[in-house]
């Protein structure tokens, strides 16, 4: 059955996140191309708050402040929150967090522009490897995945 997306839920909270979008993708700047999957240099690791944020676009950072994740790092921190664990506090488990929210971000940049081309740069073994929190992060995501669920008789 497809998912119906909740679009309450479609929205950046980063006050509750852990700021994935800040290492995971690259950076388009010519003065500082950050390379994917590495903390941004300006991101405080501990706090995961951005030392800059008030003073993007005098930086040269613009495209920071408009990058949208529509919930996607809000839900993977949450999951990862709940089995113990984040990026910044468990480097060992960081790659699999990164790839998480990489999957399910393109996931939804694909459900919400159908026209747009999406590009993913993890493997198709490794996408089947984790569809188990893929799948978990989408859940989280989902209004019901099933909209006569609650008319159904038990
Ligand atoms: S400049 Fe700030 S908002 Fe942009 S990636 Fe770095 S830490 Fe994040
Ligand atoms: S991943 Fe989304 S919610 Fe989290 S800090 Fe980035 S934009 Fe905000």
């Amino acid at each position: 059955m497809p998912r119906i997306f909740d679009k309450s839920k479609l929205k950046t909270d980063c006050a509750n996140c852990d700021s994935v979008c800040c290492v995971v993708p690259s950076l388009p700047y010519a003065h500082y191309p950050k390379p994917p999957r590495v903390p941004c240099k300006h991101l405080d690791q501990s706090e995961c708050r951005c030392t800059v944020y008030s003073e993007l676009e005098k930086r040269g950072y613009s495209a920071c402040r408009k990058f949208d994740c529509y919930g996607t790092g809000v839900v993977v921190a949450k999951l990862f929150r709940d089995l113990g664990r984040s990026w910044n506090t468990h480097p060992d488990t960081a790659i699999i967090q990164f790839h998480t929210f990489t999957i399910v971000y393109l996931t939804m940049l694909k459900y919400l522009h159908p026209d747009r081309a999406v590009e993913f740069d993890i493997s198709e073994e490794l996408i089947e490897k984790l569809k188990p929190l893929t799948e978990a992060a989408l859940d989280m995501l989902v209004e019901t995945a099933d909209p006569f669920a609650a008319i159904k008789k038990p």
